[in-house]
């Protein structure tokens, strides 16, 4: 059995949700299907997702919002009318959409949360009653009916009843259509997922009913080795490791969520990445572990941006019992993650993701630092890149970093930060954000330019 997923661009027109169709029939195998809401349908465009996110600030602001859930509920009637429904179903969508705007205030953040995930839910209200309409016997199935999350506040996962609810839908007679993005709390509260959370429930589904495989349907062809619009013809990906892609995924290969591998991962279930617009195509496969590309020791290199630095520095830190613990804690206690933590004999650096710091949790955490830990020098560094350089064959190359420091030292950019994991799967550097760009280049250059995948 294959579960699969289509992205927000695959199921954004009429014209699309058209070639879901074809691509499920095409496969029996194809069982579950879970869905996002409706994407761009060019560049300019805007995606549901976002429009439902403004519609509920407006709405918690007191503004006018008769306009935006027209713009909302027209979208779905244009789908609607392109694939040949009756109105019965704009109908549904257009009263949906209503009653969430009209829902509780409380707490922000679920009301949010709630006109959010209308996006996928109605898309697949509307897929279930296109499939039925053209020739596939399906049904829509809620997350109401098993995929049970975690309550507020941590981030949103499932819990593991989840995937033993959801372990039914395996002997569904009809082609089950399922929402993406969202769960329902134990007490039937809706929860959604990060951005781009539709791969986690696929991955969820896949995972629940042991799938043989889980096909995530997008918009390219396959997974890169850079990112394309940096690099000229970046090579195409076939095969790569669960850890391979979690590592890319983490700065900035978009193309699958990072949180989207657990499920599967723990299974062994493959995974394919392929694209609605070109089916034919192998696209690329995500697997625990592979006998392909032994020739080259990188698969990809992914960069991201915006990484800040807490840089601490003390005369005989390393001989003071605990106090890396403390740091992480004054972090822990602004509700802040870290990604790494290089360290010296009396400084360590802790990297972060810029989007978690507020100015008054800055200054929170330098006061800390030097009051209670009695730091000798403690600051905040912004504006950073973190370029990774990934692949399984890494662990067996001698002089790997060498090459990859050489590479970036021809751009003339400073390495602030180098860590390499200790399960040599990647080696990351920390460079200046404006150099990130030419960084990436270099790094192809040295490590495929002379490589046929
Ligand atoms: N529609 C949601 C988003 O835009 C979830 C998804 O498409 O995966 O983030």
């Amino acid at each position: 059995m294959i579960v699969c997923k289509f992205g927000g661009t695959s199921v954004a027109s009429a014209e699309q949700i058209k070639k879901v169709f074809n691509i499920v029939k095409s496969n029996p195998e194809r069982k579950i299907v879970a869905v996002s809401a409706p994407g761009k349908r060019s560049n300019e465009d805007i995606k549901v997702t976002d429009l439902l996110i403004d519609l509920a600030t407006a709405a918690l602001e007191g503004g006018d919002v008769e306009a935006k859930i027209d713009t909302v509920v027209k979208r779905y009637e244009d789908i609607a009318v392109g694939l040949g429904l009756d109105d019965t179903m704009s109908k549904i969508i257009a009263d949906d959409l209503r009653a969430r705007v009209a829902g509780d205030q409380s707490n922000k953040e679920l009301f949010i949360d709630n006109i959010k995930a209308s996006g996928e839910d109605n898309n697949a209200k509307l897929i279930a009653a296109y499939f039925n309409l053209a020739g596939i016997p399906a049904r829509y199935v809620s997350p109401k009916e098993g995929l049970v999350v975690n309550d507020l506040p941590e981030r949103t996962f499932a819990l593991p009843e989840a995937y033993e609810n959801l372990a039914v839908l395996k002997d569904s007679e009809e082609v089950v259509i399922f929402p993406g993005f969202f769960g329902y709390t134990k007490e039937g509260i809706l929860r959604t997922f990060d951005r781009g959370g539709s791969d986690i429930t696929g991955s969820i589904l896949a995972s629940a009913v042991s799938a043989d495989l889980y096909e995530n349907f997008t918009d390219v062809d396959c997974v890169f080795s850079a990112n394309p619009k940096v690099v000229n013809n970046p090579a195409e990906i076939k095969e790569i490791t669960y850890r391979e892609m979690r590592e890319l995924s983490y700065a900035g290969f978009s193309v699958f969520h990072d949180e989207a591998l657990m499920p599967v991962y723990k299974q062994g279930i493959p995974v394919t990445i392929k694209n609605t617009n070109n089916p034919s195509a192998p696209g690329t496969r995500i697997v625990p572990s592979r006998t392909t590309g032994q020739d080259r020791p990188v698969t990809g290199i992914s960069a991201d941006s915006g990484f800040s630095i807490l840089y601490v520095s003390k005369y005989l830190m390393n001989r003071e019992v605990g106090f890396g613990r403390k740091l992480l804690q004054i972090i822990e206690e602004e509700n802040i993650s870290y990604e790494h933590t290089p360290s010296g004999l009396d400084d360590i650096s802790v990297i972060l993701r810029s989007c978690q710091l507020t100015d008054e949790k800055e200054e929170r955490i330098l006061k800390r630092v030097s009051e209670e830990l009695h730091a000798d020098y403690v600051d905040f560094r912004h504006g950073f890149s973190m370029i990774v350089i990934v692949g399984e064959g890494m662990r067996r190359n001698t002089g790997l970093a060498a090459r990859a420091a050489k590479a970036i030292s021809m751009t003339g950019a400073n390495i602030e930060m180098i860590n390499q994991g200790s399960s040599e799967v990647s080696l990351v550097f920390g460079v200046e954000e404006h150099h990130g760009d030419q960084i990436l280049k270099s790094l192809y250059t040295e490590f495929f330019s002379a490589v046929t995948v």
